[in-house]
């Protein structure tokens, strides 16, 4: 650890701060494939029943929707695609398996997000905005998630081939989707552009040194729920912004704040291909083993199941993407502390201040509480940033 970052009374806080998280993160290892697991094993049949049961009541309830102008057309489409009236249990099936384990993991997300959050200065944030975001997070996923999980059923009961064609255009929407990115923030944050002046001509000067495009320097208003200090890019190209938070213009002088944007500026002109390559491929062997498991829960008439493509085969498709995750995020993890070491060497040749970087570093390790050494094992299981001693020792002076 660089020997000015933090005393022996600040590093056995962060300490304390970072000791849950290791050991939610050893646990959580194991934990979530047994209970994925077990819930495959167990829990699909009575939440297939339930979800069976709700449906039709909802069906009962909500009968003048299928005569309603609008609603008349969508529930008829959804019958086409479905080939059948199955979609709504399908679907309630899909919402509630997701909701059960977002329910299991709350109590960990209220201790960690808020508690331990508030405990040690980290968040200003009162318990009904932190409410407020985990509403948002969870709406927002589980529409995602049980629309994602119906579209890939439907096209699946459908189209024999479907998981090529799946995987080729989940591939090119991935690809796509960086353009969006930059909406996707304001779901939790208010952004005001950055003020005209000496910082955001200093910006707009150094994107030109490294012939990168942008739209706009943001301001992220985060300090009401974090105390963090946070740089990113979002967008790509003619959409692209500098995001910066409103803790970090108020924490860095000048030349540190370059050196935040300049490190953000070496991720612009990574090679994207190989690792965009390496997803779809990936992806592509997921949908297929999905289909092998269709065809494998068909045949033994698993958990009820007595077709291809059947949603009761959900709970199984999540556990082997649980198990392939865990497999391949400590190659993902290693080559992103990579691109980070790369980022920081490519910040230091076009800012040519060294210095900056360093005390930006230290600075954002101090005010973030971040561990400068955590344990071996954590790193390689897949942390996406190194360890920030190591980074820091990385720069020099
Ligand atoms: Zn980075």
């Amino acid at each position: 650890m660089p020997a000015d970052l933090f005393n022996p009374a600040e590093l056995a806080e962060i300490e304390a701060y970072h000791a849950p998280r290791y050991v939610y993160a050893a646990v959580d290892l194991v934990v979530w494939p047994v209970l994925l697991a077990v819930a495959a094993r167990f829990l699909t049949r009575p939440l297939w029943r339930a979800s069976e049961r709700l449906a039709a009541w909802l069906g009962a309830k909500l009968a003048w929707a299928r005569r309603a102008p609008v609603l008349r057309v969508v529930a008829a489409a959804l019958d086409r695609m479905w080939q059948g009236p199955g979609w709504g249990a399908a679907l309630l099936f899909a919402l509630l398996f997701f909701e059960l384990f977002t329910l299991l993991d709350l109590p960990w997300d209220i201790y960690f997000g808020y508690v331990r959050e508030k405990q040690y200065g980290m968040s200003p944030m009162t318990p009904g905005a932190f409410a407020v975001d985990w509403l948002k997070g969870n709406t927002f996923v589980a529409v995602a998630v049980s629309s994602l999980a119906f579209g890939l059923f439907g096209l699946a009961k459908r189209l024999p081939a479907w998981w090529w064609v799946l995987g080729l255009v989940s591939s090119l929407v991935m690809v796509g989707s960086a353009a969006i990115d930059p909406y996707r923030a304001r779901i939790y944050v208010v952004q005001e552009p950055l003020a005209d002046g000496e910082l955001k001509q200093r910006i707009t000067a150094l994107m030109e040194q490294a012939h990168i495009d942008f739209k706009d320097v943001l301001v992220d208003k985060t300090s009401a729920k974090t105390v963090r200090l946070q740089a990113y890019f979002a967008g790509t190209g003619p959409t692209r912004t500098i995001n910066l938070n409103d803790s970090l213009l108020a924490a860095l002088s000048t030349d540190e704040i370059l050196a935040a944007v300049a490190h953000e500026a070496g991720h612009v002109h990574e090679s994207r291909w190989p690792a965009r390559i390496a997803s779809a491929l990936a992806l592509l062997a997921f949908l297929y083993a999905v289909e092998r498991l269709f065809r494998l829960t068909a045949r033994r008439a698993w958990f009820g199941v007595t077709g291809r493509a059947d949603v009761r085969v959900l709970p199984l498709i999540v556990l082997v993407f649980d198990l392939a995750m865990t497999a391949a995020s400590p190659v993902s993890g290693a080559l992103s502390r990579e691109r980070e070491y790369a980022a920081d060497r490519s910040a230091v040749a076009l800012t040519g201040d060294p210095a900056a970087l360093r005390s930006m570093l230290v600075k954002a390790a101090r005010t973030n509480k971040m561990h400068p050494s955590p344990p071996r094992w954590y790193v390689l299981k897949g942390m996406s940033h190194p360890p920030i001693g190591e980074r820091i020792d990385a720069v020099g002076r």
